[in-house]
């Protein structure tokens, strides 16, 4: 079978040539033939897969087929799935299969489309590279010696490896657009607000947003369609009228302003992807772009902030997993404080562990003013510099990443260097601002670089659009993995 956009799978199950379960049967064997080596996928469930797709079939039989009925996908394991376990890739949740689903997976199902199974990602999705993940690293389709990224690494090494037509993700500081980028495949971080966090296990709650992982921005555009909507469960979900992401798709770049930020093109950018970018920004400029210098001032604050910030909601978060309720507890001990202990302790690991001690210590009292309340106030003037640009540019282009993906263990045991990996990535979540990855091109080593296009609040259908007049122009996006066949 081809491995064709969601487009060209949705024609084929419309003009009966496949079913859907002609259909997941093949991406089943592929990913029983690839994942051992790739360690993509968590759980797979070949049955239930099988059954979600003849719902489909029976679907479209009886004339109801949605625009996207029957063409699967997979979904991150943060998100739970009603009959599915959700582990969210920790020893704690395991064993944890969630009695309900996540607005997003009701979305999907409600559209028709069958799940290929949960896939791998950093431990509660902290992480760059998803050598966090309790069930061990993901290897990038590109060359198994590097990482995928993270932390939805393996929903982007899955899409890469075309082991799913499509997945979906999570960001709370670049972990849908880092993995997109390490693994050439699009990925979209949706404005905060878009897509429900209901369902969604919870990490550091005012930046986790869930969003589309695809080979294309079009295919992008498709699942928006289906992902996103208001939903009261979540308090911050946003109520606004519905949205066809796919639009102005064919809209031409004529006259787009394109924003360059100097502080993204600065010193620890590596050379080669400095170069891919370069090309995009001319073919860009082909197309009837013009480019705008511009300045992010308070850009490079935005790590340590997002360090004081994101760790403090996690610690927030995290405080339910205490053994008595769901999940892990551990098999001895003799008082209720020696559960919470050794569970907690057996049940994290190193990295959340680190996230929890920083969340506590940044919001205990003495430090609270100090470490807290002064990251909120960075973090409001970091939302301004990209208010101020907004007025001169339509869009923000820039790399996703400083580097093409490193070597598996290249930053397992430097905390600092692994969270410098998201510097292009992280602002954009403390602003709540929309933004997406596209592949632009190849380093020096052959892996993919990615390319980051970041817009104004609820641009995401512009984004897609820039991006795909982008992926008419160039095939970026339609390259292969070339060992995997
Ligand atoms: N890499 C960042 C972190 O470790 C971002 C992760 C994410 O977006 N979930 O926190």
């Amino acid at each position: 079978m081809e491995h064709t956009s969601l487009r060209g799978l949705a024609e084929l199950l419309k003009s009966g040539r496949a079913s859907s379960r002609e259909l997941c049967q093949d991406y089943l064997d592929r990913i029983e033939r690839l994942n051992p080596t790739l360690n993509a996928f968590i759980t797979v469930d070949r049955d239930r897969t099988l059954a979600e797709a003849a719902a489909a079939d029976h679907l479209r039989e009886q004339g109801r087929a949605g625009p996207l009925t029957g063409v699967p996908i997979a979904h991150k394991d943060i998100f739970c799935t009603e009959g599915w376990p959700t582990t969210c890739a920790s020893r704690m949740l395991a064993n944890f299969v969630s009695p309900y689903d996540a607005h997003v997976i009701e979305r999907c199902k409600a559209a028709g489309l069958p799940s290929l199974g949960k896939t791998n990602m950093d431990e509660f999705a902290m992480g760059s590279s998803n050598e966090t993940s309790y069930f061990g690293p993901v290897k990038n389709p590109w060359d198994p010696r590097a990482v995928p990224g993270g932390s939805s690494g393996g929903s982007a090494a899955a899409v890469a490896a075309r082991l799913a037509p499509a997945a979906t993700g999570t960001d709370t500081g670049g972990s849908i657009r880092q993995p997109a980028a390490f693994c050439g495949i699009t990925g979209l971080k949706p404005t905060y607000g878009v897509v429900s966090r209901y369902g969604l296990v919870a990490f550091a709650s005012s930046l986790d947003q869930g969003g589309p992982m695809a080979p294309s921005a079009e295919d992008c555009a498709l699942l928006m369609n289906v992902i996103a909507g208001f939903d009261p469960r979540d308090s911050t979900s946003l109520e606004r009228p519905a949205e066809d992401y796919t639009r102005l798709l064919d809209a031409p770049l004529q006259g787009l302003r394109i924003g360059l930020p100097r502080e993204y093109f600065a010193q620890g950018l590596a050379a080669d992807v400095a170069r891919a970018i370069e090309a995009a920004l001319a073919e860009f400029e082909r197309l009837g772009a013009r480019s705008v210098e511009l300045s992010l001032p308070n850009s490079a604050l935005s790590v340590p902030v997002y360090y004081v910030l994101a760790p403090a909601e996690a610690s927030s978060n995290l405080a339910r997993y205490d053994g008595v309720r769901y999940g892990y507890r551990t098999p001895e001990y003799a008082d209720l404080t020696e559960m919470y202990e050794k569970t907690r302790a057996e049940g994290f690991g190193a990295e959340v562990k680190r996230r929890i001690l920083i969340g506590t210590y940044v919001l205990s009292h003495g430090y609270y003013d100090a470490y807290y309340l002064q990251a909120q106030r960075v973090r409001r003037l970091i939302a301004r510099d990209f208010a101020a640009a907004f007025t001169q540019c339509d869009v923000i282009l820039g790399p996703t990443a400083p580097t093409t993906a490193f070597d598996l263990g290249a930053k397992r045991d430097d905390p600092i260097e692994m969270y410098l990996s998201d510097i292009y990535t992280i602002a954009v979540n403390l602003a709540g601002l929309p933004a997406l990855s596209i592949p632009c091109g190849f380093g020096a080593d052959g892996r993919p670089v990615g390319l980051q296009l970041i817009g104004d609040y609820f641009a995401e259908a512009r984004l897609l659009n820039v991006a795909h007049q982008y992926q008419r122009a160039t095939d970026w996006h339609t390259r292969q993995p070339p060992a995997l066949g």
